[in-house]
């Protein structure tokens, strides 16, 4: 099959990603085959290619934001069929016997594996996943307007949940890329007032046309204080700046798996009881919990669709905030 192998980390602008033909996947004991008609391009993919996170896998095939369909099951396989429309996400597998998974915190698991990072991913014709670790894809999205529900969906709808924010609440982004302009929507479903800090006048324009009340520059002190913020940006020099924006008591939840250095903090900004927490990966149950939201509201995605072959020129566009909602490879 055709697929995207990265050798070694580098920056994307020299097209690290190597379009190559790699040997077909074979499903073992309870996994699945899926033919890959689209696949998700993350933040996490860019600090996977670029070598921010340590290497897990070497050659690996990147992206965990997978649409497609089952081509072939292996033993033992049972919840789903050949040819059931199904999602892969970044949550590969877990052990079930750690202290974390048996508190039910699978996503903190001492022995997690994710895809597209210690296990081949999406970018190919082909890829595999334990069936437990996958999910239905509801009916009404097409597979490229679904693919970015798998993570920029899930891990959005987690920080929502992680924030406390509640039914009239005020809630900051800072950063609007694929994860903000698809947890608009479910804080829009909820009745929460969003503000939006983002630097390019693109992402500001496409927050107002979601529903943001307000959207400003990254750093821009938003007209009200917030009850909470997500900072979707890999940048620490928001850290303040959202502790800034915080009432009394509110929390400010760092989304992404990679941040640059926080810059010292001044204690009175994080005095009167307020939060600062990160998110790591997602539970099954928050994609099952997700993914029945997602249909029931029902949520759309705005996707910018670039061919296997291209996945270089999309991980720039990403990098270079080019995107509008969200990069997706069109495979098959
Ligand atoms: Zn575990
Ligand atoms: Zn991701």
């Amino acid at each position: 099959m055709k697929g995207c192998l990265l050798h070694s980390p580098a920056k994307v602008e020299s097209n690290p990603l190597d379009f190559t033909d790699v040997p077909d996947p074979v499903p073992t004991g309870g996994e699945v085959l899926v033919r890959v008609a689209n696949c998700g391009v993350c933040r996490t993919d860019l600090h996977v290619v670029e070598g921010e996170l340590p290497s897990r896998k070497s050659p690996v095939i990147p992206g965990h934001q997978v649409v497609g369909r089952v081509e072939k099951v292996g033993p033992n396989v049972s919840r789903f069929r050949i040819g059931d429309r199904v999602g892969i996400p970044w949550l590969h597998h877990t052990c079930g016997d750690c202290e974390y998974c048996r508190a039910g915190q699978e996503n903190l698991c001492d022995h997690a594996t994710f895809t597209g990072y210690v296990v081949d991913g999406g970018y190919a014709e082909f890829t595999l996943a334990p069936e437990r670790f996958v999910y239905p894809i509801p009916e009404y999205l097409p597979d490229a307007q679904a693919a970015p529900l798998l993570c920029a969906g899930i891990i959005g709808f987690r920080s929502l949940r992680v924030s406390g924010i509640e039914p009239g609440g005020k809630l900051g982004f800072y950063g609007f890329g694929a994860a903000a302009s698809v947890a608009i929507q479910v804080a829009r479903h909820w009745e929460v007032d969003v503000y939006a800090m983002t630097r390019d006048a693109r992402h500001q324009r496409l927050a107002r046309e979601l529903g943001a009340v307000w959207a400003g520059g990254t750093l821009a002190e938003p007209p009200v204080k917030l009850n909470a913020a997500i900072i979707f940006a890999p940048a620490g020099e928001i850290v303040p700046a959202a502790l800034k924006a915080l009432k009394k008591g509110g929390t400010v939840v760092l989304a992404g798996i990679h941040m640059s250095v926080i810059p010292p903090l001044d204690y009175d900004l994080l005095y009167y009881e307020r939060v600062l927490r990160s998110v790591a990966n997602n539970t099954r149950q928050d994609g099952d919990d997700f993914l029945r939201l997602a249909a029931e509201i029902p949520l759309r995605t705005e996707v910018e669709v670039f061919p296997l072959r291209e996945a270089n020129r999309a991980l720039n566009a990403l990098k270079n905030d080019a995107i509008r909602g969200a990069a997706v490879l069109q495979i098959h």
